[in-house]
């Protein structure tokens, strides 16, 4: 396909795309993707931080599907980062596809959310600003150094209702029962691959076998933690069926969830690929997007 895009992603991108479509996704891979970023409505608004960004110099062009992202014309992170915005946390630097699960989640104030595999914090942080900080959100992390990191950037952002466990998700007390639960699943990072950058994903046939298996894993546990009624999101930086659409249909076999068919149309302009699960969203490697794919779920017994 393209030196330094690994053989076998290779293989499994043209064996479920197709030459065409695997072909716009290496151009994806190819692009410098531009810096984006998040407004935390926590601590300042999103005019706030445009007159921030233009009195440095950078100029940042808005999203019309959030209010709170913005993408960086003439500038990347190391032109942000010395910034008092910041250094405050009045800005969470995050790509803006990662902004699209908390947006699906939909949550609200009060409500008592999971975010079951959530260090560094960028999507916690974005579902305690969305609630205006009135959410109680447990934030669960395997890795003790990454639910370090994910507590200083919960209180650098200001998320003040954030219980934080350092455990692994499957381990989670099955007496618990959430309002909403946000799976950001561990994945091979096949949607985040930039050539440009040096990146590369880890791609094995081993690998993703182990990766797949725990991504069920967690999903039917998920599952089980939310409330009878209640809806989840799905979501991964990856483009691959077996870690998308295949995990999702087998863990609603598993526990009878239903589908919550994602509305396209509340997102115009993001790049999508084609989804063997109609509902669930694909989103296509550009300059300005990673890959990323989201799923919205409903407990119904
Ligand atoms: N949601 C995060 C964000 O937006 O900043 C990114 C999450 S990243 C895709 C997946 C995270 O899951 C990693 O930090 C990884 O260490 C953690 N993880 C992997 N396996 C886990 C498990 N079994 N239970 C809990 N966390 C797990």
């Amino acid at each position: 396909m393209r030196e330094g895009i690994p053989s076998y992603l290779a293989q499994l991108i043209i064996a479920q795309y197709g030459e065409e479509t695997a072909e716009r996704i290496a151009q994806g891979f190819e692009c410098r993707r531009k810096t984006t970023l998040r407004a935390n409505r926590i601590k300042n608004d999103a005019a706030g931080v445009l007159s921030a960004l233009e009195a440095a110099g950078i100029a940042a062009q808005r999203v019309s599907w959030s209010e709170d992202a913005f993408i960086l014309e003439n500038a990347h992170e190391d032109a942000v980062t010395p910034l008092s915005i910041y250094e405050n946390g009045e800005i969470y630097m995050q790509s803006l596809s990662s902004m699209i699960p908390p947006i699906v989640l939909d949550p609200k104030a009060e409500e008592n959310i999971l975010d079951m595999a959530a260090a560094p914090g960028g999507k916690t942080t974005q579902i305690a600003a969305l609630t205006g900080n009135r959410a109680q959100i447990t934030a669960c992390e395997r890795h003790a150094a990454r639910a370090e990191r994910m507590k200083y950037n919960l209180q650098k952002q200001g998320a003040t209702r954030v219980s934080v466990m350092n455990i692994d998700a499957r381990q989670l007390d099955d007496m618990f029962r959430f309002d909403r639960v946000l799976l950001d699943a561990p994945c091979s990072g096949s949607g985040t691959l930039q050539l440009r950058e040096g990146s590369r994903a880890r791609f094995t046939k081993e690998y993703l076998d182990k990766t797949v298996k725990t991504q069920e894993a967690l999903l039917v546990k998920a599952l089980s933690l939310l409330r009878p009624g209640c809806e989840m999101v799905y979501s991964t930086c990856s483009i691959l069926e077996r870690e998308n659409e295949e995990i999702v249909r087998r863990a609603m076999k598993k526990t009878g969830a239903q589908l919550v068919p994602i509305e396209a149309q509340a997102f115009p302009g993001v790049p999508l690929l084609p989804v063997t699960l109609p509902g669930t969203m694909c989103v296509c490697p550009d300059e300005t997007y990673e890959g990323f794919f989201v799923a919205k779920l409903r407990r119904v017994r």
